[in-house]
């Protein structure tokens, strides 16, 4: 099965007890619970911590977080924010969400996964178990620990054996932020080295039992041939599934784009064709991958189809409350998820037959305004092509080869990192060391596999770095 029968059963039932039970016309399947909205990156097309950039530093309470799951009932609580595991009771709100039967999705740029993971294996840890052993072992082989790391494991003190961490679960993913193979993510994180961050938490998660997810952004420069590679090498991982959807330009992230890298939004967001083209393959992907969205709205992403937004089945909390009306576009906040279902007009939103009833609405497909859509089509053949998806055989994981591993290491790895132009122009001893240059090197798309490939993806911040090096003379940038 793509996805397992505990988890499967779980939603199906929740789909009847809504819509043939209580004939419920609007109902929430995964919450978007924003804890807060502070994160330790400044991703290019974030639009969260631009919006709430005046809130930055406000939290939801841990029992507020609780509640908000308890007020909408939905069966999955994506934890997303900003970077979830920066809240300071993350391990408590997940340990909550799982006292109330919720499947939990971690929705993080990885960067602090591994530290998580060790606080947890310390709790379990047992010198006599040579399970525990064996598998510390392999965190060490692959240098997914350190040596000290591994000592603090194996003698960690009663405080940390009691702490409350997060323990691998069958109804818990960490759900992963990779938006391309090493050059393209470290560029649209606008960071060098959190790509090879990411591929090491997913690695370190597998041995300790965890289960994986990874979720991918498509943007107008994301290349659908890396996007192939970057499913083939997360599946050689064994990364149990992932979501794909399409980016949106959004006020938050569009102003963001004008303002602070002076660019113009409609360089990097997708429209309505452009989607269409750029996931004119996802049904193919869907067979050799684990994708998480359903038939149905692949077949809408491919533009075989048409779907009427339903953003009320997958709400988003945060510190202001039930946002409306949906996780993109906001109009207002309520303070209850019935309110919030009563007060907002839906006709107002969405785009039926090709008509945008917001024109905000008119080149959005995203994920979280039309997977439910799909999920809960009244058609028969849709019902029925969903769940021959779900329960047909899980796609079989790509081998491991030095081949896909040489395409996914495109970037700082080798020496071609995004700021390494523009670091070395500061440093010119290093440029001596080989600097990536454009002029020098061919930049293709056609062939990472030559190791040449930067992968795709916009250039604008190391471009930007470089104009100010110009300019200046010397750089104060953050991204220094
Ligand atoms: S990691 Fe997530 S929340 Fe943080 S800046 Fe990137 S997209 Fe935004
Ligand atoms: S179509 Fe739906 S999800 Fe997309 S922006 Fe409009 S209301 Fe939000």
């Amino acid at each position: 099965m793509r996805f397992p029968l505990a988890l499967t059963v779980k939603i199906a039932s929740h789909i009847v007890k809504h819509k043939m039970i209580k004939r419920a016309p609007k109902f929430a399947m995964v919450l978007q619970l924003e804890p807060l909205h502070t994160c330790n990156l400044t991703c290019t097309g974030c639009g969260r911590i631009r919006e709430y950039s005046t809130s930055l530093k406000d939290m939801v309470p841990l029992e507020q977080c609780l509640g908000a799951a308890q007020d909408c009932d939905a069966p999955m609580v994506s934890i997303c924010g900003g970077e979830p595991l920066i809240y300071p009771k993350i391990e408590e709100l997940v340990a909550g969400l799982r006292e109330q039967g919720r499947i939990i999705y971690i929705c993080t740029n990885g960067v602090f996964m591994r530290k998580k993971m060790r606080e947890y294996f310390a709790t379990v840890y047992d010198a006599a178990n040579p399970v525990h052993e064996k598998r510390m072992q392999k965190l060490l082989d692959a240098k997914l620990i350190t040596e000290k790391e591994a000592e603090a494991i194996r003698h960690a003190d009663a405080a940390a054996k009691a702490k409350v961490v997060i323990k691998p679960s069958k109804w818990m993913y960490w759900n992963v932020h990779v938006d391309g193979l090493e050059f393209t993510h470290d560029l649209i994180v606008e960071r060098e080295g959190v790509f090879k961050e990411c591929v090491a938490a997913i690695k370190m998660a597998k041995i300790l039992g965890y289960q994986t997810a990874t979720n991918t952004t498509v943007y107008k420069e994301t290349d659908v041939q890396e996007l192939e590679d970057m499913f083939k090498f997360l599946s050689s991982l064994d990364v149990d599934g992932h979501t794909i959807s399409p980016g949106y330009d959004y006020d938050a992230a569009k102003k963001d784009m004008v303002k602070r890298l002076g660019r113009d939004p409609k360089e990097f967001f997708l429209t309505r064709d452009m989607t269409r083209k750029k996931f004119a393959k996802i049904e193919e992907w869907g067979q050799l991958f684990t994708i998480f969205g359903t038939p149905v709205y692949q077949e809408f992403l491919a533009g075989k189809r048409e779907l009427t937004c339903t953003a009320w089945a997958i709400p988003t909390y945060n510190v202001k409350g039930w946002k409306a009306p949906c996780y993109l576009m906001t109009d207002g906040h309520y303070p209850t998820y019935a309110e919030m279902l009563g007060k907002v007009v839906w006709e107002k939103y969405g785009v039926v037959d090709g008509v945008a009833r917001d024109p905000r609405c008119e080149h959005c497909m995203v994920h979280c305004g039309y997977d439910p859509s799909g999920a809960l089509s009244d058609k028969p053949r849709d019902s029925w092509i969903n769940m021959k998806y779900n329960f047909g055989a899980r796609p079989k994981p790509f081998a491991a080869t030095p081949e896909l591993e040489k395409r996914a290491y495109n970037g700082v790895t080798i020496g071609k990192g995004h700021l390494a132009e523009a670091k070395a122009a500061i440093n010119p001893a290093a440029s001596a060391r080989g600097a990536f240059s454009r002029k020098e090197e061919e930049h293709t798309h056609a062939t990472p596999a030559a190791g040449g490939g930067c992968g795709s993806g916009d250039t604008s911040q190391r471009d930007d770095l470089l104009a100010k090096i110009k300019a200046n003379g010397s750089v104060t940038s953050k991204t220094e």
